[in-house]
C-alpha cells in the first residue's frame, strides 16, 4: 500500500515508523527540516557542537507513549529526570515558587487566598474525569471556587500570557489538566524529563527508521492538494505534481487540511473552519552570565514586556554540555497581524532584550553572544469552551483519509510529543485495521 504522510513533526513521523516495515511511505515536508515544532538547531560553540530544539520542551512522566517510543528506539539511556525550578514575577518582584514556604511568600496573595489556591489544586488532583468541564470557562470556574483575588492574581496573568484576548473563554478542562500535570513536584521543583543531546536524537533516530524502511522523507515539498474522488482519497499535489497513493495521513493544522480538500470533507468543513490555532515567537539567547543566578528555569511573567515567559535552559540541563548560557524567551500570539509577527527579527529580538533589561537589572546585551528567533502561526489549538466537540477523528470521512496531530483526541486537552506520538500510532493503527478488513472483504467475495 502507497501511503502519503503530510508534515513531518512526531505525528507524521511516528505513523510513519509504525507504517513504513509493510508499506511504501512518503513524508513530505513543506519545510527545509524536519520535526515540526520539536525541530532543533545544531549550533556550535568553541568547535563543540550540540542541538537545543527551537522551542524549548520537556516531558512529564506520564508522557507513556513517548517515553515506550523512547526506549523502543533504544535511546532511554538519554532520558534525564531533573528538577525544574519555578518563580513568578509579578509587578516589579520576583518570587520563588518551589518549596511551600516560598509558595507562602508569594505577596500578591493573601494567606486566605493561598489557603484557597491550596485548595483549588486539591480539588483538581481529586478530579478524575475533567471532560465535563469543557463546557465551562475557566475563568468561571476560579472565580466560583477560589475567588476574585485568586483570579486576577494568580490565573489570569498565566492565562493572558498563553491566550491573550481569548484567555476568558478558555475551558476549564484545559487549566484542570494543566494544573495537574504542572503540580507534580518535589521540594525543590518540578520533576521533568529531557533528553541528554536533545529531542533531536528522537527525530534523527525515527527518520533512520523510515528511511531504513525504504520509506522517503521528502523536505521542501509542501501538499497543496489531497485530491478525494468518489468519496476516496487519490493521490496528493505535491509542488504541482499529482502523485498517486493509496491513503493520506495528515497532521498540518485544520485551516489548512479544509484549504486542501477543497471543500470535499462534508460536515467536517464547519469544524475545521471554527477549530483557532495560535501562534508562538520564541527567541533563544547564547549569554556568557546566566540570567537567574538563583538556578531558576521557568519564570512566567505579569510585566508590561512583550513576552510571558523566560525559560532558562541551562539551569535545567547541566552547562557543560553547552558552554554557553542558553535561555529562551517567548510569547504566543493570537492573530497575524500581532507584532510579533509583522515585525521584522532583529525588532523583535530587540524588543525582547530591553524587556529583559527591565526585569534584570544585572542583564547587559554585552552579554549576549547570539540570538536567534523561531516562529510559526500554528502552534497550539485554543482550548476554548465547548472545545471538545471540535477534536477531530482519526478516519476523516473519505476512504483512506487519516488525521493525526495536534488536533486529535490524545492532545485533548493539551497538546504535546506525547499527544502528537500517540495521536500518529493510532492513526497508523487504524488505517492497518481498515487495510485489513478490506483485504478480508475481497477474500470473502465470491469469485
Ligand atoms: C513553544 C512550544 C513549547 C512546547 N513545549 C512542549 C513541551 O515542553 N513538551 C511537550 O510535550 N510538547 C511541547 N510542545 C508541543 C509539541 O512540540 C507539539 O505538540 C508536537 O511537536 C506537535 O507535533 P505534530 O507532528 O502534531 O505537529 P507539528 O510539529 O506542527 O508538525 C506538522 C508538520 O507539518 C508540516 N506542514 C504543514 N503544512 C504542510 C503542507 N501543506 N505540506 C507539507 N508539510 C506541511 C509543518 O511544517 C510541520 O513540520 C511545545 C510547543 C511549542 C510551540
Amino acid at each position: 500500500m502507497k501511503i502519503v504522510i503530510i508534515g513531518s513533526g512526531l505525528a507524521g513521523l511516528s505513523a510513519g515508523y509504525r507504517l513504513c516495515k509493510s508499506n511504501e511511505v512518503i513524508v513530505f515536508e513543506k519545510d527545509p527540516d524536519i520535526g515540526g515544532m520539536s525541530a532543533s538547531y545544531s549550533l556550535e560553540n568553541s568547535g563543540k557542537k550540540y542541538f537545543i530544539e527551537k522551542y524549548y520542551h520537556h516531558i512529564f512522566r506520564s508522557d507513556s507513549e513517548l517515553l515506550a517510543l523512547i526506549k523502543e528506539l533504544g535511546l532511554e539511556k538519554q532520558m534525564l529526570w531533573l528538577e525544574g525550578k519555578n518563580a513568578y514575577f509579578v509587578d516589579g518582584k520576583y518570587y520563588p515558587m518551589n518549596t511551600p514556604f516560598e509558595i507562602l511568600h508569594f505577596s500578591p496573595l493573601s494567606i486566605l487566598d493561598l489557603a484557597k489556591l491550596g485548595m483549588l489544586v486539591l480539588r483538581i488532583k481529586l478530579i478524575k474525569d475533567t471532560t465535563p468541564y469543557d463546557r465551562i470557562k475557566a475563568k468561571d470556574w476560579v472565580l466560583s471556587t477560589a475567588g476574585e483575588s485568586v483570579y486576577e492574581n494568580f490565573f489570569a496573568p498565566l492565562m493572558k500570557s498563553k491566550f491573550g484576548d481569548n484567555a476568558g473563554n478558555v475551558s476549564a478542562a484545559w487549566l484542570m489538566g494543566r494544573v495537574k500535570i504542572r503540580s507534580d513536584r518535589g521540594t525543590e521543583g518540578e520533576n521533568l524529563g529531557y533528553m541528554r543531546g536533545g529531542f533531536d536524537s528522537l527525530i534523527e533516530a525515527l527518520e533512520k527508521e523510515i528511511t531504513a524502511n525504504e520509506g522517503e522523507i521528502r523536505t521542501n515539498r509542501e501538499v497543496t492538494e489531497i485530491v478525494i474522488k468518489d468519496d476516496a482519497v487519490q493521490g496528493v499535489v505535491v509542488n504541482g505534481d499529482f502523485i498517486a497513493c493509496d491513503a493520506v495521513i495528515s497532521t498540518v493544522e485544520p485551516a489548512v487540511l479544509d484549504s486542501i480538500t477543497r471543500g470535499k470533507l462534508g460536515a467536517l468543513h464547519e469544524t475545521l473552519k471554527s477549530i483557532r490555532y495560535q501562534g508562538t515567537a520564541c527567541a533563544l539567547i547564547g549569554l556568557d552570565k546566566g540570567l537567574m543566578g538563583d538556578g531558576n528555569y521557568w519564570l512566567n511573567i505579569k510585566a508590561d514586556v512583550p513576552f510571558g515567559a523566560v525559560i532558562e535552559h541551562t539551569n535545567f540541563l547541566p552547562f557543560e554540555d553547552y558552554g554557553e548560557n542558553i535561555v529562551y524567551v517567548t510569547s504566543y500570539f493570537q492573530e497575524r497581524k500581532s507584532l510579533l509577527w509583522t515585525q521584522k527579527e532583529e525588532e523583535v529580538i530587540d524588543s525582547y532584550l530591553k524587556g529583559l533589561e527591565s526585569i534584570f537589572p544585572e542583564f547587559s546585551r554585552k552579554d549576549v553572544r547570539w540570538t536567534k528567533l523561531y516562529r510559526r502561526t500554528d502552534t497550539a489549538p485554543v482550548y476554548e469552551q465547548g472545545y471538545l466537540e471540535k477534536v477531530l477523528p482519526f478516519a476523516a470521512g473519505p476512504s483512506g483519509l487519516y488525521l493525526a496531530g495536534m488536533f486529535s483526541s490524545s492532545n485533548y486537552p493539551e497538546r504535546s510529543m506525547n499527544g502528537s506520538v500517540k495521536a500518529g500510532f493510532e492513526s497508523a493503527e487504524l488505517l492497518m485495521q481498515q487495510k485489513e478488513a478490506r483485504n478480508q472483504h475481497k477474500e470473502l467475495r465470491p469469485v
